[in-house]
């Protein structure tokens, strides 16, 4: 199991709080990447969408509870339980593992899961900008399969440094520009990066 978080940075003119329509945990936010396999190095030729919204429950798996996306699965309220018991009991209850997405790869055939770990991103400011630091995004579990290359799509939404919220920005063209009426200045997002890092 490795943990990868997805760090992303951008050129933010006039702009903060890059981030998802509905903040970092949005459920219908998608994360588009190419997955690699672990085992052979295959590296998928399409993207993958995974959303926090769409999840698949592997039955009897041995469960962390952290691993469990909120809110609770109807189908397992235990799940809720779980999340306030202190951690190191965590490891002790054996449950449905929740996870996002699964495949078998078409090389080797082993398979692989990604589970999303929500409440961990923060959104890219405009000092991180300045300053070329990146901002996490999302935390990955990987069991068998690497994300790589991350894809900007729409659903974004950012600040202008006057508080104008800009929403519904699409990055999929690798930029946006807009005018900001109140500063009475130009918003501009360019010059997009993202990557995925081992979380210890
Ligand atoms: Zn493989």
């Amino acid at each position: 199991m490795v943990l990868l978080m997805l760090m992303i940075t951008a050129d933010l003119e006039n702009l903060t709080n890059l981030q998802p329509q509905f903040g970092c945990n949005d459920p219908d936010f998608s994360y588009m990447f190419k997955v690699k396999c672990g085992n052979c190095g295959e590296l998928s030729q399409k993207e993958t969408c995974v959303s926090l919204k769409e999840t698949i429950s592997i039955p009897r798996s041995r469960g962390i509870a952290h691993l469990f996306q909120k809110p609770y699965h109807r189908k397992f309220p235990w799940t809720r339980i779980l999340s306030y018991i202190q951690k190191p009991y965590h490891r002790i209850f054996p449950c449905p593992r929740i996870i996002n997405y699964v495949r078998k790869c078409k090389f080797c055939g082993r398979d692989g899961t990604v589970a999303m770990i929500e409440g961990r991103g923060q959104p890219l400011t405009h000092s991180q900008s300045q300053s070329g630091k990146y901002a996490p995004l999302m935390l990955f579990d990987c069991r068998g399969y690497e994300p790589v290359d991350f894809l900007f799509a729409d659903g974004w939404t950012a600040e202008s440094l006057e508080g104008t919220t800009f929403g519904n920005i699409d990055l999929s063209s690798g930029d946006f520009a807009d005018y900001d009426e109140k500063g009475e200045c130009p918003v501009t997002i360019s010059n997009l990066r993202s990557t995925f890092e081992v979380v210890k």
